[in-house]
């Protein structure tokens, strides 16, 4: 039998399908900053104040929105108006036909596969609480494509 995020949409998975989707990555919890004039977006290493930098899952899940009133619920209405969301990203990539990559718990059975493969914010992020101007911060990893590391030493892009 064909996995939900194949065969249902975004607005027809469950709840629970859709807070599955997420990797456990934390890219999206990384400050961005969107420039004035140009309207163009840059990402920091930095992490919101909330992210756990090992686990790369937020502190406080249930209680995230009333501590960081700008941390953003993902729903598929408001997906499709988000544009700053890392290209590795489930929602996105599901969103866009991509489908799950390889190291997606869902696709591997193991929740470590993310960091295992690079993918996450582990050993990357610094978090806000000590990191200072976020301008000093600004970094491309996160926009990009990572290049996913599969155990045994093999490289490869974000195939499914
Ligand atoms: S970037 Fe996407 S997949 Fe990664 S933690 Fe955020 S919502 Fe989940
Ligand atoms: S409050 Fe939690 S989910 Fe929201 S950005 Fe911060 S760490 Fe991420």
């Amino acid at each position: 039998m064909e996995p939900f995020w194949k065969t249902k949409s975004l607005e027809e998975m469950t709840r629970e399908e859709w807070e599955s989707l997420c990797d456990g990555c934390g890219r999206c919890c990384l400050h961005k900053l969107r420039h004035e004039d140009t309207g163009e977006l840059s990402f920091t290493n930095v992490a919101c104040r909330l992210l756990d930098l090992d686990s790369c899952q937020c502190s406080d899940y249930a209680r995230r929105q009333r501590r960081v009133p700008d941390c953003v619920s993902l729903t598929p209405v408001a997906l499709a108006d988000i544009d700053w969301l890392p290209p590795s990203c489930a929602y996105r990539r599901v969103r866009d036909g991509k489908g799950l990559a390889w190291w997606h718990p869902l696709v591997s059975g193991d929740p470590d596969t993310v960091h295992q493969a690079g993918v996450s914010v582990r050993g990357r992020a610094i978090s806000e609480r000590r990191a200072g101007a976020l301008e000093d911060h600004i970094v491309e990893w996160p926009g990009k494509a990572p290049r996913a590391k599969r155990p045994g030493n093999k490289e490869g892009t974000s195939g499914c």
